[in-house]
């Protein structure tokens, strides 16, 4: 929790530094960025895009809210950067996590909307969930003895979700023995069930079969008077094409960050969706190289003519995709380059036989700016998975704006 805070103090204070930086006039050098990111990657976070997604998504539902899922470190943008923003939202019900530690996390930083824990949770951990209000997922038999003997130790009342697997077969009760140990949660007096889930699959059919299970099991448990609070089943893919999946309420991830599921990715430009962040790096070394001279431990690029090679440090140990080196591009200036190499740690550039780049300026290799470099726009040039795309390590730093 220490590492939490600092980390948002960190992310407090570059906020103030944009501040100052913001009257600049567009085209100067950014003071800040020169000044806090002299040699390390970063992401910048747009806090209108993702209250902008949030409204468009419940629009998109009909008006229903979201619960929006911010796990794995909300695809590696940042979960209490992205939280702490949605926090505001009116669209946002509550926000969606899998670990235990990230859930006490949002609250430690200030998150105040209800938070789900989809996934379990170490017994260390229990009263603090408790103490925050984070409503525990009950998916197992041996989860809901867990739970039960919480309910004991404690005075307050502990929010719980039902958590049906329908066919997915990864996660939460089998759909055949929910209605029984439902019954056997709503029985301990210190459990309040406030909601029940599932998660859908891709193909339709099976998803509207899905859908019957589940609403059986709901209406069964009703007409037993057990009430079983907000229901929801849709992540983004389910959301997008299928209206029955969007129940009480919708849980998408990848949407909020402007993205679309590996299937719709052409999809992207049919919908009002932003790009809420960026993912930044300066250029650190700048060397023209000759003819067959060739970059990296495998010599992977070969120069072909008197070429300006641009190194970034920023690699695949920072959650870039290592994939980048086979046809990604970036922005820098006004100008696309196309990426050449990508180790661990550096990435490089090929800026052509003559260039404006300086050591100092900043690419942008992931942005709203270009097709090229949205995460679509990427993952099309790279022939690669948008999810695995963004998936930044916790160790990048943020800066939040209030608008791009
Ligand atoms: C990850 C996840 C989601 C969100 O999925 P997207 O495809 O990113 O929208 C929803 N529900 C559950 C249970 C998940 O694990």
């Amino acid at each position: 929790m220490k590492k939490d805070r600092r980390k948002f103090i960190n992310t407090a204070l570059m906020g103030v530094a944009m501040m100052y930086a913001a009257p600049l006039s567009a085209g100067r050098k950014v003071k800040s960025e020169n000044d806090l990111q002299k040699s390390k990657p970063w992401i910048e976070i747009s806090r209108s895009a993702y209250l902008h997604n949030a409204a468009q998504i419940s629009k998109m539902a009909d008006g229903r809210p979201l619960l929006a899922v911010l796990k794995n470190n909300a695809y590696g943008i940042g979960d209490v950067e992205v939280a702490t923003i949605l926090d505001q939202s009116a669209a946002v019900s509550g926000i969606a996590m899998v670990r235990d530690d990230r859930a006490i996390a949002l609250r430690s930083n200030g998150v105040s909307k209800p938070i789900l824990l989809m996934g379990d949770f170490d017994v260390e951990l229990s009263q603090a969930l408790i103490q925050h209000d984070i409503t525990l997922s009950i998916y197992s038999n041996a989860t809901f003895e867990k739970v039960k003997r919480l309910a004991k130790s404690t005075e307050k009342k502990i929010s719980v979700a039902i958590y049906i697997d329908t066919g997915l077969g990864r996660m939460g009760i089998p759909y055949q023995e929910a209605i029984q140990l439902t019954k056997k949660v709503a029985a301990v007096p210190n459990l309040s069930i406030t909601q029940a889930f599932s998660t859908l699959t891709t193909p339709q059919d099976f998803a509207q079969e899905q859908i019957r299970r589940f609403k059986h099991i709901t209406l069964e448990l009703g007409r037993n008077g057990i009430s079983t609070g907000i229901k929801h089943l849709a992540p983004s893919s389910s959301l997008l094409d299928l209206s029955d999946s969007w129940q009480d309420a919708v849980r998408p991830g990848i949407l909020l960050h402007g993205s679309f599921p590996l299937a719709k990715m052409e999809a992207a430009s049919k919908y009002p969706m932003q790009i809420p962040f960026k993912l930044k790096a300066p250029v650190i070394r700048l060397e023209k190289l000759k003819p067959g001279q060739t970059i990296g431990f495998s010599r992977f690029y070969k120069v072909q003519k008197n070429e300006w090679i641009a190194t970034l440090p920023i690699g695949w140990a920072d959650g870039y995709d290592s994939g980048a080196e086979n046809g990604a591009k970036v922005l820098l200036g006004d100008r696309l380059y196309p990426v050449v190499n990508v180790n661990a740690s550096h990435a490089n550039v090929s800026l052509g036989e003559n260039t404006p780049v300086k050591v100092g300026d900043v690419a942008t290799l992931i942005g709203p700016e270009r097709p090229e470099i949205t995460p679509e726009g990427f993952g099309t040039l790279v022939k690669r998975h948008n999810y695995l795309q963004i998936n930044y390590r916790e160790s990048l730093s943020k800066k939040i704006y209030e608008t791009f």
